[in-house]
C-alpha cells in the first residue's frame, strides 16, 4: 500500500524505530534508517531490510542531538513522504539531582530533533502533495511519573508540536499525529530494570510486574510490531482525516 513512498525514521537501528521500519518496508515503502553510530552492522541492517522486503533501504548516520545533523538527514534522504520522529533517550533522577547536560540532551533528542526534521521535510511533502509525520511520544506525553522531568517535558512538548504541525499543514494532504506507547520491552526500558531492582529491592520479575506494568492495566508490554502496525495505519487512506491527535498503544495506562 506504501509502494513508491519514501520514509525516514530517526533512531531506527533498534527497538520501536526498527519495528516501525520493518512494518513500513513490509507495506512497500523505501526507507532511510538512522542512528548516531556509523558501524558496519548499521549498514548491514539496511541491506537485510532491503533484501527481505524488496525495497530500497539506506542507513544514514546523523546525531539527533544536533539540529544541523537532523536537517542533513532529511537532505541526504532526498525524498521524504513519511517522517517518523522516533529517536529518544531517558534519564531518571529527582529534579534537584537531575544533571543539566542530561536535561539538555533529552530536550534536544526527544523534542527539538522533531522540529528540525519536520522543518526540513515539509517542503518535500508539500511538493509531493502528500505527507505523513508520525511522532513517537509516550504515555508520558499525556501523564507524568516522578523522576522523569526532562522526558515528560519533552514528550508533552512533542504532542504540542504535533498539533501545530497538523494545523500548519491541514488541507494539504499532509497529516501529523503522535503515537503514545506504554511500556514496550526495548533497550531503553531494559536499561531501567537494574536501577529499579536496587531502588525497590525487588527481583527482575517483580520490577516488571509490580513497578512497570502496574501502570499498564493489561499487565502486558506493548510490542514494537504493534507500533509498526499503528504507524502503517496512520500512513493509510483510512487516516487521511486523522491529524493533530494522539493514539495511545498503552494497554489502558491513560484510562486509569
Ligand atoms: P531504544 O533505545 O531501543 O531506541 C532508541 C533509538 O534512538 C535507537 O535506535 C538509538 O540508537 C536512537 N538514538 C538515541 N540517541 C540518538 C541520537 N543522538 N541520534 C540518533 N539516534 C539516536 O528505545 P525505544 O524504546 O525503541 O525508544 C524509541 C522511542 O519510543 C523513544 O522516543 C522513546 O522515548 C519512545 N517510547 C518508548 C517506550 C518504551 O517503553 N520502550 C514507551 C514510550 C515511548
Amino acid at each position: 500500500a506504501l509502494a513508491g513512498r519514501a520514509a525516514v525514521i530517526t533512531g531506527s537501528n533498534s527497538g520501536i524505530g526498527l519495528g516501525i521500519a520493518e512494518a513500513l518496508a513490509g507495506a512497500g515503502a523505501d526507507l532511510v534508517i538512522n542512528s548516531f553510530t556509523d558501524r558496519e552492522e548499521d549498514h548491514a541492517l539496511a541491506r537485510d531490510l532491503a533484501a527481505r522486503h524488496g525495497v530500497e533501504v539506506r542507513y544514514v548516520a546523523a546525531d539527533m542531538s544536533k539540529g544541523e545533523d537532523c536537517r542533513r538527514l532529511i537532505e541526504q534522504a532526498g525524498r521524504c513522504d513519511i517522517l517518523v520522529n522516533n529517536a529518544g533517550i531517558q534519564h531518571v533522577a529527582p529534579i534537584t539531582d537531575f544533571p543539566a547536560d542530561k536535561w539538555d540532551a533529552i530536550i534536544a533528542i526527544n523534542l527539538s530533533s522533531a522540529f528540525h526534521t519536520t522543518a526540513a521535510a515539509l517542503p518535500m511533502m508539500r511538493a509531493a502533495g502528500w505527507g505523513r509525520v508520525v511522532n513517537i511520544a509516550s504515555a508520558h506525553g499525556l501523564t507524568a511519573s516522578p523522576f522523569k522531568s526532562a522526558y515528560v517535558a519533552a514528550k508533552h512538548g512533542i504532542i504540542g508540536l504535533t498539533k501545530v504541525t497538523a494545523l500548519e499543514t491541514a488541507g494539504e494532504g499532509i497529516t501529523c499525529n503522535a503515537i503514545c506507547p506504554g511500556y514496550v520491552l526495548t533497550p531503553i526500558v531494559e536499561a531501567q530494570i537494574p536501577d529499579q531492582m536496587k531502588t525497590h529491592n525487588m527481583s527482575r520479575e517483580d520490577v516488571i510486574a509490580k513497578v512497570m506494568l502496574a501502570r499498564q492495566p493489561s499487565g502486558q508490554f506493548a510490542t514494537v510490531e504493534q507500533m509498526g502496525g499503528t504507524a502503517v495505519f496512520l500512513c493509510s487512506g483510512a487516516a487521511d482525516q486523522i491529524t493533530g491527535t494522539t493514539i495511545s498503544v498503552d494497554g489502558g495506562w491513560t484510562a486509569l
